[in-house]
């Protein structure tokens, strides 16, 4: 008799589920800081989960990390030294150092063991934090830009959602200080969570960056993975504009290998819906 198929499911904030076809469990492990697990899928490659929440599947990761990389990237004149606090899977590390510019790329990941896991099982993402241009440390990103005496050009903030370690990260101390952390052109971009299920984390997190930073918006990417498909970033810099100051050419030029990306979408990213510019305040 054919044995039932297996499905993992994520359970999303109580009210949806989100399920997996199972191939097979390849990892799973707990760190003093939440539950890390990998499997492989039938139909979404492997996936990376954390207290049981998709942060990365082989299958649509490339649509979250040039998302998160390149807008900033190609927004800032000549990015060279980057900053990326979580993104433990090493994705958003892959991406930033595609920018031939960049000469140095921090990773300050909190947790050794996703790191160690996405290294073992994940290498589509890993890959690159063995580049010489990387430094992976590990340790609380909001203590890392308080007590770090660099700067950076670009911080993007690739971090699990608003609770556990990651709560910090949506405060406005840890803001103060990234402000700090970055030089004149700086930008920094935040994952900010869905716009239908979690609109006051980006409401939320745009009304502590606008006393902080002189331009804040948000853009949007939609993926396979995440609870309703459609997802935030927050974007705020000390004076870039995300459209005004975008140069389509530079995309075009950069003649990067990228499967979601371009200057099309970097611009249509920032067409928001109503009711998240009515959430935000805007006209
Ligand atoms: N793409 C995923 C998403 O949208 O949810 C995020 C991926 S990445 C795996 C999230 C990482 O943030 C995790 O590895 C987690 O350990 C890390 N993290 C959470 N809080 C942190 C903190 N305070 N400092 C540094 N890393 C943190």
């Amino acid at each position: 008799m054919n044995a039932k198929p297996r499905w993992i499911d994520e359970e999303y904030r109580g009210i949806v589920r989100t399920g997996f076809r199972l191939k097979k469990r390849v990892f799973k492990g707990r760190s003093p800081f939440q539950a890390v697990e990998v499997v492989e899928t039938a139909g979404h490659g492997k996936l990376l989960l954390i207290d049981g929440m998709t942060m990365v599947s082989e299958r649509d990761e490339f649509v979250y990390h040039e998302m998160i990389a390149h807008v900033p990237l190609f927004l800032h004149p000549r990015p060279r030294r980057v900053l990326v606090i979580g993104g433990g899977d090493g994705g958003s590390v892959r991406e930033v150092l595609r920018h031939r510019s960049v000469e140095r790329c921090v990773l300050a990941e909190i947790d050794p063991l996703v790191v160690e896991a996405s290294r073992r099982y994940l290498p589509s993402t890993a890959a690159k934090l063995s580049d010489k241009r990387c430094e992976v440390k590990i340790g609380d990103g909001v203590a890392f830009v308080r007590e770090t005496s660099e700067r950076f050009d670009v911080v993007i903030v690739d971090s699990t959602e608003p609770f556990g370690p990651a709560k910090e990260l949506f405060g406005s101390a840890f803001y103060k200080d990234v402000r700090r952390v970055l030089t004149e052109d700086g930008i920094v971009v935040s994952q900010a969570g869905s716009p239908f299920y979690e609109i006051a984390t980006i409401k939320n997190l745009a009304r502590l960056l606008k006393p902080i930073f002189p331009v804040v918006d948000a853009y949007l990417f939609t993926n396979l993975t995440y609870p309703g498909g459609l997802w935030a970033f927050t974007y705020a810099s000390k004076g870039l504009r995300p459209l005004r100051d975008f140069k389509p050419a530079r995309v075009s030029a950069a003649r990067l290998p990228l499967r979601w990306y371009n200057a099309d979408v970097h611009t249509g990213a920032f067409a928001l819906p109503q009711f998240l510019k009515d959430a935000l305040g805007r006209r």
